[in-house]
């Protein structure tokens, strides 16, 4: 096929680091390839009988793909313990509840990875996939293949705080770069890395960039198709390993036409659906450089636990050796109810239909947001640029118009704002909270919001709520 044209993926012997060098393969696991052999009768492998799981039968109540709207039409997902040896499914209870390997369950690991082709499909040869519990601990596990004690590695000048926090104990330092509405800016990527050692950063030259490129947690932001060119080739003039997060990567809306203009109307086929979405860095990775992090915690749910990365066969197969010891891959009860769903059930147009339908479910709550954002929030103060992606808002707030500054300190004004905000009854969270080392004086100040779970009136009523606090702050009449 095609993919054999494709050139080979880059070797990273050179960035591994002494952690995952030193990684052994499990033992245990690999004892499990005599298994094959013929009439080969285990007293070996310590895997409970599936007869002691005191689980029979299970059913699950899920919605027919392209009924999501309106009435709802559901099915029953059944499965036994023994589906597999009574030809009735390729999974089954006694399969997934028991131990597996590191990469998940083959079936379900063979349905992401067609999904990933039908996204991505990555241009060189020997890409890979295995599943994660989800992106927080892929972070985590990411950042111990690649980094030492004492590394840096690069973010977005604001960044998802638990990044920050998985890599400190580990004493990984975060630098931020700056973003414009468009995220991050390569220039800036640039600038950084070529003058690293005149910022005096002690520390070696950083190899890592963790960027969350779609919907960006906290300021809202995507990056271009050309933004994302821009980036990768000062990836690739640095050498950088790219980790690309992006649980909201499916959270892509329809444009933003403002209160008064007729919405436009959702793709029409799969095919402009996905032609609609924002290419991705692993989309354009002829390197192999990329590591994706994808996640079902923001289009299924975040309890089941299940993601997975793509990378290069080389970083699959590094990650595979610290899941084989440490998470051993997702829950078999979650594998096997999103196995029944997204492959007997819905299959890979009906995951689809459920991306888009989600795609008009955060369009319509972002545009409440906006809408009401137009009405009640002064534009004097506070300014916006609508999201394209993701779940979140971010304020930016002209703090130097406060009446007390520059008495008042930035700080302190951020402090009152939250708390009046508060005051009035609604939350939003601070951005210095977001900045993985630390803002400073003369700095934009800034406050995310979200509206991926507020009923629609009181995404509403909270926006006119925080549209007064800011006025009380900034004693503006009206
Ligand atoms: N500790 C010991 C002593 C074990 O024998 C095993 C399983 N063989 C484990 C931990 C792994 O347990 P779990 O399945 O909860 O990861
Ligand atoms: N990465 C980013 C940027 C996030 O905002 C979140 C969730 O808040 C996660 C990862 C966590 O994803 P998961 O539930 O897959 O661990």
């Amino acid at each position: 096929t095609s993919h054999l044209h494709k050139a080979k993926a880059r070797r990273w012997d050179h960035r591994f680091s002494t952690e995952s060098n030193t990684r052994l393969p499990s033992s245990l696991k690999g004892a499990a390839r005599y298994l094959k052999n013929e009439g080969m009768i285990s007293l070996g492998g310590g895997l409970p009988s599936s007869r002691y799981f005191p689980f029979e039968q299970l059913s699950a109540r899920v919605p027919d793909a392209g009924h999501f709207d309106g009435p709802s039409r559901c099915s029953t997902l059944h499965a036994g313990k023994n589906d597999l040896a009574e030809g009735k499914s390729d999974f089954d209870i006694s399969t997934a509840f028991n131990y597996g390997q590191g990469y998940g369950a083959a079936q379900f690991l063979r349905w992401i990875i067609e999904h990933t082709e039908i996204v991505h499909s990555p241009p060189y040869q020997d890409w890979s996939c295995i599943m994660t519990i989800g992106s927080t601990s892929a972070i985590d596990m990411g950042l111990r293949m690649f980094c030492e004690r004492g590394d840096w590695i690069l973010s977005e000048e604001f960044t998802f705080p638990t990044a920050v926090e998985a890599a400190a104990p580990m004493g990984i330092r975060v630098a931020g770069v700056k973003m414009d509405e468009g995220g991050l800016l390569p220039s800036a990527l640039d600038e950084v890395l070529t003058n690293w050692d005149v910022y005096a950063r002690c520390g070696p030259k950083p190899f890592v960039l963790y960027t969350v490129p779609t919907g960006q947690n906290p300021t809202g932001s995507t990056q271009s198709a050309q933004r994302r060119r821009e980036i990768y080739a000062v990836a690739r003039k640095h050498d950088l390993i790219i980790m690309e997060d992006e649980p909201y990567y499916f959270l892509q809306m329809q444009p933003y036409t403002g209160p008064d203009a007729s919405p436009i109307p959702p793709p029409s086929s799969h095919q402009e659906f996905l032609d609609s979405l924002v290419p991705s860095y692993l989309s354009m990775d002829t390197d192999g450089r990329v590591m994706r992090l994808d996640s079902f915690s923001k289009v299924i749910a975040p309890g089941a636990r299940v993601g997975w990365i793509t990378a290069s066969e080389q970083i699959v197969d590094r990650y595979r050796q610290h899941a084989d010891v440490s998470t051993q891959g997702p829950s078999g009860m979650s594998q096997l109810l999103m196995y029944k769903l997204l492959e007997e059930q819905w299959g890979h147009t009906g995951y689809l239909d459920w991306l888009l339908h989600i795609r008009m479910e955060y369009t319509e709550r972002r545009d409440v947001l906006l809408d009401a954002c137009e009405s009640y929030v002064p534009r004097e103060i506070v300014s916006w640029v609508p999201p394209m992606a993701g779940m979140f808002h971010w304020f930016k707030v002209d703090y130097r118009k406060h009446p007390a500054y520059p008495r008042k300190s930035r700080a302190d004004i951020e402090e009152e704002i939250f708390h009046a905000i508060i005051g009035h009854g609604t939350l939003l969270m601070k951005g210095s909270w977001f900045s993985p080392d630390g803002q400073g004086e003369g700095d934009d100040m800034y406050f995310r919001a979200t509206y991926a779970a507020t009923p629609l009136e009181d995404i509403q009523e909270g926006v006119r709520r925080l549209g007064e606090a800011f006025r009380e702050v900034f004693a503006i009449d009206s």
